[in-house]
């Protein structure tokens, strides 16, 4: 039985593991829950187990009878803080909390291509490291897992990594895309505090006002943007809160905002770095004032290695048939913690629509909606990319 027709015979299972994940949906690095769905999966399988101190990881590690060497696959678990209306049968039974990123598929097919891949357990030639990981939203989880030792749980270095990523909108459902180089922004955050001197609103003079020098450098930073750096190794700066005073007669003391950073190359990166925290304090200065401003680093750029993305590309092509793989144009503005891992070994990310058939992809809601629906059709695709991607990998050595 081919790969393929496998997963489409574990779909059901991989739905209701699916499912449950989707009812009892948690948040951040602590997963207890999610985490024990797994472990419940992948028992009695011919894995070595692991699981996180800091966080409620699963490392699972699927050792070959033939010789060869190690690929680690990645799936996602954790939710986010969005009430569901997708008024779906398996809707979320947790108030306030939404698998509305599709994390829940990645975990449940993941598991399956687990199961898939320990029926080969004797011709398959090397080791593949399953990586159930939490906290993608904003908690760098994948940091984390690479801190407690996921890439060298085989004991040996993956040659390739690769990661899934179901979208409920922009692709047809069961259709890849992934392209070589920049996939994903590299996401940061500038945080900035403003000081002044406040005073009657009608004597400006006789204090400091920082909202006048606050607006300044919000659009400084976009000014900045234009001048810069280069246009074909785009940035984008947007100020997302803003906050000062309390009524029209008072000058406050302080104003405070804060940003997002997105850019595409790690050199951009490191000029925002350098270049932000100048601009403010200098305007600031400018003004008599004085500001800190703070330049976080969150998540790196998201690189596929190109010869990992021609190689998934080609397995696409050969598995599903031609049509079935989009090489992506541009890299997608959203960011993503699997950089940390495409940091360390060559890999390639890749998205796969799971947009229900009576919606239109270009006008879907988008991943992290209330009303974003994630089709259960995509699962036995995602199961099967996971599992061909390993095997094709590891045969080549
Ligand atoms: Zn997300
Ligand atoms: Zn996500």
């Amino acid at each position: 039985m081919s790969v393929r027709d496998e997963a489409a015979r574990l779909a059901g299972e991989v739905a209701e593991l699916r499912h449950a994940i989707h009812q009892e949906p948690e948040i951040g690095l602590d997963l207890p829950k999610t985490q024990d769905k797994v472990l419940r999966a992948l028992e009695g399988l011919p894995l070595t187990v692991s699981t996180g101190r800091a966080l409620s990881s699963v490392t699972a590690v699927l050792r070959g009878g033939a010789p060869g060497p190690v690929v680690l696959l990645r799936g996602d678990m954790d939710a986010l803080l969005v009430t569901e209306e997708t008024g779906l049968p398996y809707a979320s039974a947790i108030p306030g909390v939404m698998h509305a990123c599709g994390h829940d598929q990645h975990t449940a097919m993941l598991a399956g291509a687990a199961r898939l891949l320990c029926a080969r357990q004797a011709e398959l030639p090397g080791t593949v490291i399953f990586m159930f990981q939490p906290g993608e939203e904003g908690h760098a989880g994948a940091r984390h897992m690479i801190d407690e030792g996921v890439l060298d749980a085989a004991g040996e270095r993956p040659v390739a990594a690769y990661g899934l990523h179901v979208t409920s909108n922009r692709l047809p459902c069961g259709v890849f895309s992934t392209r070589p180089g920049p996939i994903l922004a590299a996401a940061d955050q500038i945080t900035v505090t403003v000081h002044g001197r406040g005073g009657h609103a009608s004597q400006p003079h006789l204090a400091a006002d920082p909202i006048p020098a606050a607006c300044e450098m919000v659009l400084a930073l976009q000014t900045m943007v234009t001048r810069k750096f280069d246009v074909f190794d785009p940035v984008v700066i947007t100020t997302g809160s803003f906050h000062a005073g309390t009524t029209d007669n008072v000058i406050p003391d302080q104003a405070t905002f804060l940003a997002t950073a997105r850019s595409y190359s790690a050199s951009s990166r490191a000029l925002l770095a350098d270049a932000v925290p100048r601009l403010i304090t200098d305007i600031a200065s400018a003004h008599g004032l004085t500001a800190d401003a703070r330049y976080s680093a969150e998540y790196p750029v998201t690189v596929n290695d190109a010869a990992e993305a021609e190689f998934a590309l080609e397995t696409i092509t050969e598995v599903f048939g031609s049509g079935r793989g989009v090489r992506g144009e541009f890299p997608i503005p959203g960011a993503e913690d699997f950089s940390f891992v495409l940091d360390e070994v060559p890999g390639a990310f890749v998205f796969l629509g799971a947009c229900p058939p009576d919606r239109d992809p270009a006008t879907a809601p988008t991943n992290h909606s209330a009303v974003a629906t994630f089709d259960d059709a995509a699962l036995a695709e995602g199961t099967a990319l996971y599992a061909e991607l390993a095997l094709r990998r590891l045969a080549r050595g």
